[in-house]
């Protein structure tokens, strides 16, 4: 089969520079990599991709292409033999963190017989107000990455050293350029670098050893997680590979909204309404707090914004070990609808004088100004 040219595997042109080369590449690795794409070409076009990269990525390398094309890297002298680049040592990892890394989990491909951390995962949980003022206990559903426990994480039965690397889990090729030949040292593609294979392929996670399952795990809320709170679950993220251990679980919290009360931080506040008498006379009033009523005694002559602290009776959180306060704000409310006897009363009230200081100073400034 012809050779493609690297720069139209890739789509760009002669003259593009190193970052819309990297850019190309991510693009088209993201979109034929075999964990994500299940066409039947998928494996060769992303090697073809793979390739391109590889040699144009390399300033070195991308100038000797430029110069002899495909010949550069295929034994020029002409004997043959040595079918083309071998691309299983190259680093890609850097890359590919990139494009795999975050929240999805698409194997370690690229990371040879390593032991690596699972991915994490990060889920959104919602919570009543209550939920995340006292804590409580929630079951989740998750998709996660687990171990095969058919094969025990292995991806088949019966072990056997592998016969194309006879277990040393590395391959030595010769590798011919116009400048010579070199013996380069590659990871073996056919036991990915564990020196191990298996007879019969595990059916249940097609060799991979992990496989997607769905997990319900309990998880205990601490009193006092506020909107957009983070819980780091450790090691109920993903499962590792080759022994690596499992990536971490984020949950984030979604706090609804209280009727009444307002959260800031650890404090609660409560708006809470009196009548004009009430304000005028002083009264006990009866107060909700998270933890049962209490009685707050309002003063003779309080007004409305009137802020009264309650020590200890805000959210008890359990991260900080900090109790907030509660702090009841009052609002007078004028009442709007009056029995006749009631205006009666109001208007004999007319009749003293209600005037303190700060309405005698207004009114002497509305004189003044006249
Ligand atoms: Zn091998
Ligand atoms: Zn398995």
């Amino acid at each position: 089969m012809e050779k493609r040219d690297y720069y139209e595997v890739l789509g760009i042109e002669k003259s593009a520079s190193q970052d819309e080369i990297k850019s190309a590449f991510r693009k088209l690795a993201k979109k034929y990599h075999p964990d994500v794409n299940k066409e039947a070409d998928a494996e060769e076009k992303f090697k073809e991709i793979q390739e391109a990269y590889a040699i144009l990525s390399d300033e070195e390398k991308r100038k000797q292409y430029d110069q002899f094309g495909h010949a550069a890297f295929q034994g020029g002298g002409g004997a043959g033999g040595f079918g083309g680049f071998d691309f299983s040592g190259f680093d890609y990892e850097d890359i590919f963190d990139n494009i795999f890394g975050g929240f999805g989990d698409f194997g370690g491909r690229s990371k040879g017989n390593r032991a690596s951390k699972g991915n994490d995962s990060l889920i959104r949980m919602k919570l009543s107000f209550e939920e995340a003022v006292y804590g409580t206990k929630k079951d989740i559903e998750l998709d996660i990455i687990d171990q095969c426990n058919e094969c025990k994480g292995k991806g088949g039965f019966q072990e056997t050293t592998c016969d194309k690397c006879h277990g040393s889990g590395t391959i030595t090729s010769e590798q011919r350029t116009i400048f010579g030949s070199f013996l380069s040292k590659t990871t073996c593609n056919n036991c990915g670098g564990t020196g191990k294979t298996y007879k019969k392929k595990c059916t249940k996670c097609n060799g991979n050893g992990r496989i997607k399952v769905k997990k319900t795990l309990e998880v205990k809320v601490p009193a006092g997680v506020d909107n957009g709170n983070r819980l780091r679950l450790s090691g109920k993220g993903s499962a590792g590979t080759n022994g690596g251990p499992n990536g971490d679980l984020y949950i984030e919290f979604s706090v609804s909204e209280h009727n009444f009360y307002v959260r800031d931080g650890d404090d609660i506040y409560l708006e809470t309404p009196i009548t004009i008498v009430e304000a005028i006379l002083g009264t006990k009033k009866e107060i909700p707090t998270l933890y049962g009523n209490v009685v707050l005694t309002i003063p003779e002559g309080s007004e409305s914004g009137d802020k009264h602290r309650i020590k200890g009776k805000g959210i008890h959180n359990d991260s900080s070990r900090r109790k907030g306060d509660m702090y009841i704000v009052l609002k007078v409310v004028t009442p709007k609808k009056l029995s006749k006897e009631q205006k009666k009363i109001i208007e004999q009230l007319k009749t003293t004088d209600l005037i303190d200081g700060e309405i005698k100073k207004f009114n002497q400034f509305v004189k003044a100004n006249d």
